[in-house]
């Protein structure tokens, strides 16, 4: 689970890293005064759970309170990266003099937290790690001894951080790994985290992404979920206890095992087609959950045709099937093709009541792949 800037930066004054003074507003009309409230210069920060906001016009630096307002209702209701904008922050304008990157993510190739500084802030870190990958210092936590106080200035050396700022950087990173630990965190970031002439480091942004796996533990962070701000598929399927995650492509996948769906767009990719998604159902599914996996992964419009891929164990073929034609009968409208493949418990008579329909099907995955491929070509 991802948390908004704001609410990231509320756990981070929590935990007394400095950010700038500032204020959320759910409607422009109000942000005139908290600008007024902040001084006048202002930034205006759209609330969206995408990076790169600043390039796709949802930061905005205003020099008086009537400007941030005008910025404000420009900016609400407008699109950043398919999320709309429906709140927005309002802080204190901070003087740069330089952005750094400060974070601690979970490592999965180490196993292991690993904090990351870089003198290279502000932008996008990735961009960062491919063009210089030198200016990026990681050093890898111990969970169990915890951030030592020789890595951090291990790392104020690396980004050549002034002397005067070493105190404040120390507590910040510390504070930062104590958030990690216990909000079961999988990142915690500062991207730019910046050096200014008055007020010293400041957190100007903040990111958080929460393992949800460990929700449970933390019933305090459900309320932060930004529904509005998700995926309404990915949320639908949560209800279903389908594992679906939405992607950029046109071919809509239905498999069973996550393995197996993984296998899927693979081979769907090597034969230069594009899936719309990863969707797993799970073992053992009855027709009630395929025929919501089909309406989840349809509302999608992007969808120009769709692969199931099945491998009967627990879950039956012929369950299956009669959960494709209930989610026929749902979409009745809709023309989107289907390309079938059904290997296992009672595929045959999977396929005896797919015929009855005249649905496509296949029999390899390499077959199933390119027919699909053809399909979404043709719509
Ligand atoms: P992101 O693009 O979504 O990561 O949003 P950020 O909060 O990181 O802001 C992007 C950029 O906007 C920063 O790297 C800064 O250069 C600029 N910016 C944000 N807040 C301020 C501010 O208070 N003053 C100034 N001068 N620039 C700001
Ligand atoms: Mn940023």
């Amino acid at each position: 689970m991802k948390i908004q800037e704001y609410q990231a930066k509320q756990i981070f004054k929590n935990h007394n890293i400095p950010i700038p003074r500032g204020q959320v507003a759910l409607n422009s009309s109000f942000v005139q005064q908290i600008a007024e409230d902040l001084g006048g210069k202002v930034v205006v920060k759209a609330q969206v759970l995408v990076g790169g906001r600043g390039k796709a016009g949802g930061i905005r630096l205003a020099s008086n309170p009537d400007e941030a307002e005008e910025f404000a209702t420009e900016m609400m209701g407008m699109d950043i990266k398919g999320y709309s904008i429906h709140k927005v922050l309002v802080e204190e304008a901070i003087d740069i003099k330089k952005e750094l990157y400060l974070g601690i993510a979970t490592d999965r190739v180490l196993a292991s937290p690993v904090i990351i500084a870089s003198s290279y802030g502000g932008v996008d870190i990735e961009e960062a790690a491919e063009e210089a990958p030198d200016k990026i210092s990681r050093i890898t936590i111990d969970p169990l001894v915890g951030l030592c106080d020789f890595q951090i200035r291990c790392l104020a050396v690396s980004i050549d951080l002034p002397r005067k700022h070493w105190r404040i950087f120390r507590q910040i990173a510390l504070a930062m790994w104590t958030i990690y630990q216990s909000h079961d965190a999988s990142l915690v970031e500062i991207n730019p985290l910046v050096i200014s002439e008055e007020n010293g480091l400041v957190a100007l942004d903040g990111k958080m992404t929460i393992d949800d796996n460990a929700l449970f533990r933390h019933p305090e962070l459900a309320d932060l979920r930004d529904l509005d701000m998700e995926n309404p598929c990915e949320i639908e399927a949560q209800k279903y206890g389908i594992a679906y995650i939405h992607m950029s492509g046109n071919i809509g996948c239905l498999v069973n095992g996550a393995g197996l769906a993984m296998a899927t767009m693979d081979i769907l990719k090597l034969k230069g087609g594009d899936p719309a998604n990863f969707l797993d159902i799970g073992g053992g599914a009855g027709s009630e959950k395929v025929s919501s996996a089909f309406r989840i992964l349809l509302s999608d419009k992007k969808v120009k045709a769709v692969l199931v891929n099945i491998f009967g164990g627990i879950t039956r073929c012929d369950e299956i099937a009669r959960g494709i034609m209930d989610a026929l009968d749902e979409q009745k409208g809709k023309t989107v093709p289907i390309m079938i493949r059904l290997v296992g418990t009672n595929s045959e008579k999977g396929y005896e009541i797919l015929k009855s329909r005249n649905l496509k099907t296949a029999t390899s995955l390499v077959e199933a792949a390119e027919k699909t491929i053809a399909l979404a070509e043709k719509k």
